[in-house]
């Protein structure tokens, strides 16, 4: 079998974006072979602001594809690592380009052999993902917002409650008093108020879902060791499940200070990339959770690796997903196979139908948990539809 084509897609490029106070456009490739089967893959970039340099280097990457068999995963990675220069500098355009066309692989091997991801991983570690509801200061609801008001985050947590979920995450820092995304700064010390409304957000919370509700708190890097140490040590009180991105993602020095600092265990990881990212943070013990996020962590091929040698260091995986329903299904599949899953990751953009709507299968979880989808390959791709009305560059 040989790789004859490429196609690079930005979907719903040109329409307004679905995510509250930031960009939204999956960037989804898809690998096509002499023998007619097609895979997809996601790159892990939907949101923030690198759409189009992601879409770039798929293209770039893709060039480099053309003639091999996209059964030599492995090759393909080492190639597309060591070869181009900048594979080994990485950064998230590289290696979402990289993870894009891996996950891509993934989907036709599974296809060629007429079974599901999971399979030829290690079979089912687990047969139900439980899942929590995802970045609630977007609401929970048909459409994201932005929410302020610490009663609106509580209404928030009842919607997901409602649906069956048992655990939510929210980052309590996001939105100012005014309803602006990062619109505080939240470096240096917290100001009363800034510190006194995040506090209530979470408080409402706790009350809203009652005792045996778990908690992740979000921060998004938008603190640093200071003001997540200020925060942490009030919100301990809350029995908060894990502490996301308390400071700048690269520093395994920061990220173990405040793990030391502060009774909460952390999480990091959709801005680490690769095992070689991974190590600091493992060797030095001040990731409790890691969060690599298939898209842009190397794919499925590298995704795999890091999970495993992460396990050797007691840290439990949830994998990072923000992205379009390819991103949802490729990571269902790790998920299932990996003894550190901890849990899965549903975001508020998951649920909107504008979202769902781009790929042919609706995968949602039910009463908290998702089933595992049992297509063959990670079983999920574009609709004709969205293929139609996104930006296309075929490489051949
Ligand atoms: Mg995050």
């Amino acid at each position: 079998m040989k790789i004859i084509s490429v196609d690079v897609f930005k979907v719903n490029d040109g329409k307004p974006s679905i995510l509250e106070g930031t960009e939204f456009f999956p960037v989804v490739v898809r690998i096509n072979t002499d023998e007619n089967i097609s895979g997809f893959g996601e790159l892990g970039l939907a949101y923030g602001n690198a759409q189009d340099a992601g879409f770039g280097m798929a293209v770039d990457f893709a060039k480099m594809i053309i003639g091999m068999n996209p059964l030599n995963n492995e090759e393909i990675w080492e190639k597309l690592f060591r070869k181009p220069f900048w594979g080994m500098g990485g950064g998230t355009v590289v290696f979402s380009g990289i993870s894009g066309l891996d996950i891509a692989l993934w989907d036709i091997r599974g296809k060629h052999y007429q079974t599901p991801v999971y399979n030829l991983l290690g079979g089912k570690t687990n047969t139900r993902l439980r899942s929590y509801a995802s970045q609630l200061q977007f609401d929970w609801d048909e459409k994201t917002a932005a929410l302020v008001d610490p009663k609106d985050y509580a209404k928030a947590t009842r919607k997901a409650l409602d649906q069956g979920y048992t655990c939510i995450k929210v980052d309590p820092v996001g939105f100012d008093l005014q309803g602006n995304w990062m619109g505080w700064n939240n470096y240096g010390m917290l100001e009363y108020d800034q510190l006194r409304v995040a506090i209530d957000r979470v408080a409402a919370m706790r009350k809203e879902g009652g005792e045996r509700m778990d908690i992740i708190i979000e921060l998004h890097s938008l603190t640093d060791v200071n003001t997540a140490v200020q925060l942490g040590t009030e919100l301990e009180k809350y029995r908060i499940f894990y502490y996301e991105e308390p400071v700048h993602p690269l520093n395994s020095v920061s990220m173990r200070e405040v793990s030391e600092r502060i009774r909460i265990p952390i999480a990091s990881g959709e801005r680490i990339y690769t095992r070689w990212g991974y190590r600091p943070f493992l060797e030095d013990r001040s990731l409790n959770v890691i969060q690599p996020d298939l898209g842009n962590c190397g794919g499925i091929t590298e995704g795999k690796k890091i999970c495993d040698m992460a396990n050797t260091y007691d840290a439990a995986v949830q994998i990072h997903v923000c992205g379009g329903p390819i991103a949802t299904a490729a990571a269902l599949q790790l998920e299932a196979v990996i003894p550190n899953f901890l849990i899965h990751e549903q975001h508020a953009v998951a649920q909107l139908a504008a979202n769902r709507n781009t790929c042919k299968y609706d995968y949602l979880p039910k009463d908290g948990y998702f089933e595992i989808p049992d297509r063959p390959g990670i079983g999920q791709e574009l609709t004709e539809d969205a293929m139609n009305a996104s930006r296309k560059v075929t490489v051949s």
